[in-house]
């Protein structure tokens, strides 16, 4: 008798595990996924997706990690293959990825790269600035930093993500549209700054990442690097000229980036008396910003604030 209860026992147990597992198993394999290089690829499906049980999105990029160093683990590039949606910046610090995605399945993932989405400049340099030897002209990466460009990115994105789960396709044109609101009302925001400034002028005493928010909105700007550059140490040459120019123009904010030093932008500032203030390129953030649930457009918003100091 004891036997017979120990074997039902037993059998149960092997049912019970049997379902849980299968269970994981099918959740985990009906799952979709989007997998993300960088913070502004992330934050813009998250957005569109938020809390969506039927889609799993990842970020490449460690929190508060220098995105020009990034480094693929094995598991990176197996979620990239596993992905239904991989979503990239295809510019020079994407350059690692290109046996990658020779590799990946086009039919099964959906390869959405963000310079292909959005009118592209080349880098530029600027009178004072850093020069670097390249032989080869390369596209400014920073496509996000204009909203503009975020505008006609995050259309395209929930069309995508739309293909891919169509059973919320409501929900996602929902958030996709108010998102994209968003994004015109800091737009205006940042117009009627810039209209009714004193100057039209910022300078970074850091690199430069922001060539496509200075081309829609019109500012002149000066820096010490162009925006990929790995350099952090500048030139005498280049702090002098940046110390005349904030003299000259008296100009009350030197800029840095996020995750910097701010070294540069710190000696300036004791040379001249202008404040030190950081403009968020959005790159990546910082992990405690992560974990509190800052977006782009929290990010944006920052933006905002300092650019009216900085131009009055
Ligand atoms: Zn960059």
């Amino acid at each position: 008798m004891k036997n017979i209860f120990k074997m039902i026992f037993v059998i149960i147990l092997f049912c019970c595990l049997f379902s849980l597992t299968g269970c994981i198993y099918k959740k985990s394999s009906e799952k979709l996924s989007i997998v993300a290089t960088n913070f502004p690829c992330y934050d813009f499906a998250r957005s569109i997706i938020k809390d969506s049980k039927s889609v799993n999105l990842k970020m490449l990029l460690k929190p508060g990690v220098e995105s020009h160093d990034f480094e693929p683990t094995p598991q990176d590039i197996i979620d990239i293959k596993n992905s239904d949606i991989f979503i990239y910046v295809g510019g020079e610090s994407d350059e690692w990825l290109e046996d990658i995605l020779d590799d990946v399945d086009k039919k099964k993932t959906k390869v959405i790269k963000l310079l292909d989405l959005v009118d592209v400049s080349f880098e530029e340099y600027v009178e004072g600035m850093e020069e670097e030897y390249d032989d080869e002209k390369e596209y400014d990466e920073h496509v996000w930093t204009s909203l503009i460009n975020t505008i006609k990115i995050i259309d395209k994105l929930k069309d995508e993500i739309i293909k891919i789960d169509s059973s919320n396709k409501i929900e996602y044109e929902k958030r996709a549209s108010e998102y994209i609101d968003r994004l015109y009302k800091i737009d205006a925001e940042i117009r009627d700054i810039i209209d009714k400034s004193k100057r039209k002028e910022i300078i970074f005493g850091d690199r430069f990442p922001l060539l496509y928010f200075v081309k829609e909105y019109g500012l002149t700007y000066y820096a010490a690097f162009p925006g990929c550059s790995s350099e952090t140490e500048a030139s005498a040459k280049t702090i002098s000229f940046l110390i005349d120019k904030v003299k000259d123009d008296k100009i009350p904010v030197v800029f840095h980036i996020e995750l910097s030093s701010s070294k540069i932008a710190k000696t300036i500032a004791n040379e001249t008396g202008a404040k030190v203030l950081e403009f968020n390129s959005a790159h990546n953030i910082s992990q405690e910003d992560f974990d509190d649930g800052k977006t782009y457009l929290d990010i944006m918003e920052d933006n905002v604030r300092v650019l009216k100091i900085a131009l009055n």
